[in-house]
Parts: structure tokens; sequence; C-alpha cells
């Protein structure tokens, strides 16, 4: 076990090179609920962006996309409101990496959503957080199998009551051992998120991230660590260290912000800390 700390990812961290251009730098994608739920996919948005995504994109019911274009500049927005839509795109474009769940809505086909994307292989990765991992409640099992069956890779990131509905049968373990053996049973990078967030691989690799604090604890705090998640592995860094390196990111952000953070900063937080890494 590791503690969560720059010197284990800093070697994989995603440095841009001369010849890029936006989509090579990774394009990042965020699924965004209707026009009454759009915050979340914003956060996430700006989260893959400023983690230097070099293209991000938001995908929403036609309903939402006014809303979201009013509050953004440089985020794509595209209309996938059924799961045609989400097969049309993913053919045309290739995402690199997708996230799935924040603000999303459980009455619209998200577990047709999250589905349809391990299914259509391309490779990439899918970040499932909030309303993605609730609503595999009923059929966890149906979940890891395609996780496993796909050429994708997968990073859950549950806080304590989305986790114990996924991994119901983990109760009552200490933390570390359910975040490591909820990666086994899945076959997905597993964030259990906390005051001591976990970061567990499916290969066994565990690091505890000690540096965060309870400013962390606002609303929509999580929405944008998915998207920083996603931000950093649409630029193909490997993906445990790409998920360590955003709980890592995101905590520090919070860390030296302190008192009044909201959700909204996060995002702006993060170029410094980029700048000390690089
Ligand atoms: P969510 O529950 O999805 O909004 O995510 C909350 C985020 O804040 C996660 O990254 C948690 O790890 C973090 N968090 C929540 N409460 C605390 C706390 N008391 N101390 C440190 N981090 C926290
Ligand atoms: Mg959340």
């Amino acid at each position: 076990n590791w503690i969560n700390q720059p010197p284990l990812w800093r070697g994989d961290f995603p440095k841009p090179r001369r010849n890029q251009h936006k989509y090579s730098r990774g394009h990042a994608t965020v699924f965004s609920g209707g026009a009454f739920s759009t915050g979340a996919a914003r956060l996430a948005a700006l989260g893959a962006a400023r983690a230097g995504a070099g293209a991000t994109t938001i995908y929403s019911p036609a309903s939402a996309i006014a809303v979201n274009a009013a509050q953004l500049t440089s985020i794509m927005l595209a209309k996938v409101d059924t799961v045609d839509d989400l097969e049309e795109v993913i053919s045309a474009r290739a995402p690199d990496a997708f996230v799935l769940g924040p603000g999303f809505g459980l009455r619209r086909p998200i577990r047709e959503f999250a589905i349809s994307i391990l299914q259509r292989g391309g490779g990439g990765t899918l970040v499932m957080d909030a309303d993605a991992i609730t609503a595999f409640r009923d059929e966890p099992a149906a979940l890891f199998t395609a996780i496993k069956g796909s050429e994708r890779a997968v990073v859950l990131t549950p806080h304590e009551g989305e986790f114990s509905r996924l991994f119901p049968d983990l109760i009552g373990k200490v933390r570390l051992e359910r975040a490591g053996e909820a990666a086994r049973v899945s076959g997905a990078v597993i964030v259990l998120k906390g005051p001591d967030t976990i970061i567990a691989s499916p290969d066994g690799r565990i690091a505890i991230n000690a540096n965060g604090n309870p400013w962390l604890a606002t609303a929509g705090s999580g929405d944008v660590l998915a998207g920083v998640i996603a931000g950093l592995a649409a630029q193909k860094m490997p993906l445990w260290e790409a998920t360590c390196a955003g709980v890592w990111l995101h905590a520090e952000a919070a860390t030296r912000f302190g008192p009044g953070l909201i959700a909204d900063d996060l995002p702006g937080l993060l170029p410094p800390l980029l700048a000390e890494l690089l």
C-alpha cells in the first residue's frame, strides 16, 4: 500500500508535445442531464479541460443545450439523447474518455448508455460516478460482466453510500480491504471517496490519499473529480496513475484554497498545481 503522493505517478503525467493538435491531446466527453440538471456536467467538463484534455464535449438532451451554452465557451456541446445518438457520436468521434453519471438522472436510459459505451469497444476510459453507479444497484453483476468483457477501462468513483449500493457484500470490512476487493470483483479502478480516499486497481495496487480536507465536502466537488480523472485518462495517462493524480490534485487544490471553497473554484485552481508537476 502507498500514500498517494506525486512520486507515485509524476513520471506518467501527460506533457504536451510540439506536434500535437487538440484531438491528439485527448478528447474528453461528459454526459449532461436535462435542462434542470446540468451543473454537474459543467463542473466535470471544466475539470477535464483544466486537467489538460485538448478538447472537451458535453453530450446532452436537446433541452439542455441552451442552458449549457449560456454558461460555457470553450466546451463543445452536442445532442445525445438516445442510445442511437450515443452510438452515432462514438462512431464519428471515438472520444478518449467519457464521464457518465453526474446529474444524469435515473429516469433516462443510463444503464443502456453505460452498456453501450462498454460494448462498442475502441479503447478509452469510462468514468462512472453518481447516478451511473446507483443505476446498477439491482444488478451490479451485469455491470461487472460488461466491464470485464470491454476493451475500455473503467473507473468507478463512489462515495460511501454509492459504494454500498454496488458492493453490499463488502459492508463491514475496513475501507482499504473493501476498495481492493471491489476492484477485483468489478474489474474497474475503484475510488472510494471520503476524508481518506482509497484508490484501488484490479491488479492489486492500492493507495490512500491523505492530502484532502473537509472543505471538499461541498456540493459538486465529486463531479469535478470525475472530470479531472477523465481529462488525465483522455491524455493516455495510465489509468491507475491518472486516477491517483486526479484525486491528489483535487484534494491539493482544496487544501491550498481553504475556507469558503465551492466546487466552481476547483477547476481554476489546477493550473498552478500542474505547473509544479511538469
Ligand atoms: P461527492 O460525495 O461525490 O460530492 O464527492 C465529495 C468529494 O469530497 C470526494 O472527493 C471526497 O473524497 C471529498 N470529501 C468529502 N468529505 C470530505 C472530508 N471530510 N475530508 C476530505 N475530503 C472529503
Ligand atoms: Mg457525487
